[in-house]
C-alpha cells in the first residue's frame, strides 16, 4: 500500500489540508465507490480504512508537533467519505477519536509510539465507549469491571458491539474500579490479549461492513503503560465535546448525498416531486446553516464546559434529525428506484438510522440536553 502523503502532523496549513482532502476524493472514486454494496453486505474495507488514513485524514484533529489542530479538516474528509459510503464514514470516526484518545493519554508509549502507528493507519482501532457514556449519563450499568493488581488491572465483563475492529486491531474502553465506586479505569483493549474473545454480532439491517464485534473480557490483563486514563471521570469530560463533534462529518455527508439523490430527481419527476412537503432547496438551506455552527465549534471542541458541550450537544441531535428527513426524503423524491435494494438511497436510509442510534442517540442527546437546561422528562 502506498502512502500518498506523510502523515507528519506538520502539514496542517490550508494548502496541505485541501491537498488531503483532494487525494480523500481521489480514493473515494476510484477505490471506495465501487466496494460500497460489498461493504453494505459485510465486507470490511481495511485496504481503504488504511489508505485514507495515510492520506491525514483521520489525524488532521490530532495535535502537530506545533501545537495546531484541525478538527475542521477530518470532519470534512469525513463528510466526503460518507457522501459514498457511511459505513466506511462511521470508521472514520472510530479510528479518529480512538487518536484522540491516544493522544490524550497519560502513558507515553501510547501517546507517542502507538499514536504514530495509528495516525498513519499502520494499525486500526475503534471506541468502546457507548456503555460507559450511557453509564455517566444515567442510563445504564458499566459492563466492564477492574480488579487493581500489582500492575494495573485485570478486567471482566462484556460488550455487545464494538467497531472497526479486526483479530489484530484494539479500543480504548473503560471499566468500572471494583471497591471504588466513583472511580473508572480507561484502557487499551486488544484484539488478541489473553482473556478476550472477539464474537460476531447478529446480522444488522445496516453497518454490516464496519468490522463490529462483541467482546467478551475474563481476567484480562492491562499494563501500566496501556492506561489512558485514571480515573477516567474527569479525563472523559474534556474529551467527550469532541467526541460527540467528530461523528456530525459522517452525518454531513449522508445528509449531502441524500439532498443530490433528491436533485437527481427533479427532471424526471420534478412535475409531481413538487408536491411533496421536504424539498432539496429548505434541506440544503438547513444543512448549510447547521454545518457552519457545527465549523465553528470545531474550532475549539475540547473542554470540560457545559456551555460548550451543550451547543455539540444540540449540534449532534440536529445531525440526526437532518439525516432522517434527508435520506427519508430522498426515498420519497427517488420513489421505486430508490426502494431497490442495491440503491444507494435505499442504503442511506439505514446508515441514517443508525446515526439516530448509535451513542449517543436521539433518545441520549434529549436526556443530556434536558439535564443542561434544568429540565426532566
Ligand atoms: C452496527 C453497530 C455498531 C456499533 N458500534 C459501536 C462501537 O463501535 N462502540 C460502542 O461502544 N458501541 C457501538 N454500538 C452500540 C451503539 O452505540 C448503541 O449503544 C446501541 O446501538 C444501543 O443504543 P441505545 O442507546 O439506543 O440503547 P438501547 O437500544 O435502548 O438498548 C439498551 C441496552 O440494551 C442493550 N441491547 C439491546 N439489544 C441487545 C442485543 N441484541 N444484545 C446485547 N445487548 C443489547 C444495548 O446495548 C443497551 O445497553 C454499535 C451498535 C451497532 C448496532
Amino acid at each position: 500500500m502506498s502512502t500518498l502523503v506523510s502523515p507528519d502532523h506538520s502539514l496542517h496549513t490550508e494548502k496541505q489540508g485541501l491537498t488531503m482532502l483532494d487525494h480523500v476524493k481521489h480514493m473515494v472514486a476510484t477505490d471506495l465507490a465501487p466496494i460500497t454494496a460489498k461493504i453494505d453486505e459485510g465486507f470490511y474495507p481495511s485496504d481503504v480504512m488504511r489508505s485514507l488514513a495515510a492520506t491525514g485524514a483521520m489525524s488532521a484533529h490530532l495535535k502537530s508537533p506545533h501545537g495546531d489542530d484541525d478538527f475542521c479538516l477530518t470532519l470534512n474528509a469525513m463528510a466526503l467519505v460518507s457522501r459514498v459510503c457511511g459505513s466506511t464514514g462511521f470508521m472514520m470516526w472510530c479510528q479518529s477519536v480512538c487518536g484522540l484518545y491516544l493522544q490524550n493519554a497519560s502513558s507515553t508509549y501510547l501517546s507517542q509510539t502507538l499514536l504514530e502507528d495509528h495516525a498513519s493507519g499502520f494499525t486500526l482501532g475503534g471506541t468502546a465507549l457507548s456503555n460507559p457514556m450511557k453509564s455517566f449519563a444515567g442510563i445504564e450499568k458499566f459492563q466492564l469491571f477492574a480488579t487493581p493488581t500489582s500492575n494495573g488491572y485485570s478486567i471482566r465483563g462484556n460488550l455487545p458491539w464494538v467497531s472497526n475492529l479486526g483479530p489484530s486491531h484494539y479500543c480504548a474502553a473503560i471499566a468500572q474500579v471494583l471497591d471504588d465506586p466513583g472511580r473508572q479505569v480507561m484502557f487499551l483493549l486488544r484484539c488478541d490479549g489473553d482473556g478476550v474473545q472477539l464474537q460476531p454480532c447478529p446480522k444488522f439491517s445496516g453497518m454490516e461492513g464496519t468490522g463490529t464485534y462483541a467482546l467478551h473480557l475474563k481476567n484480562y490483563e492491562v499494563a501500566a503503560d496501556e492506561i489512558i486514563a485514571d480515573p477516567a471521570g474527569p479525563w472523559i469530560k474534556r474529551i467527550r465535546p469532541a467526541f460527540v463533534l467528530l461523528q456530525t462529518g459522517w452525518a454531513a455527508g449522508i445528509i449531502q448525498a441524500s439532498i443530490a439523490s433528491i436533485r437527481a430527481a427533479e427532471k424526471p419527476l420534478g412535475h409531481v416531486n413538487c408536491h411533496l412537503v421536504v424539498q432539496a432547496d429548505e434541506l440544503e438551506t438547513q444543512y448549510e446553516t447547521w454545518w457552519h455552527d457545527v465549523m465553528k465549534l470545531a474550532k475549539d471542541p475540547l473542554g470540560d464546559r457545559d456551555d460548550l458541550f451543550l451547543k455539540v450537544l444540540k449540534a449532534r441531535a440536529t445531525a440526526s434529525e437532518l439525516c432522517l428527513t434527508a435520506a427519508q426524503a430522498a426515498l420519497l423524491h427517488q420513489g421505486a428506484a430508490g426502494y431497490v435494494m442495491s440503491s444507494p438511497v435505499q442504503r442511506r436510509i439505514r446508515e441514517s438510522h443508525f446515526v439516530a442510534i448509535v451513542t449517543p442517540a436521539l433518545k441520549h442527546l434529549r436526556k443530556e440536553i434536558a439535564r443542561l437546561e434544568d429540565q426532566s422528562c
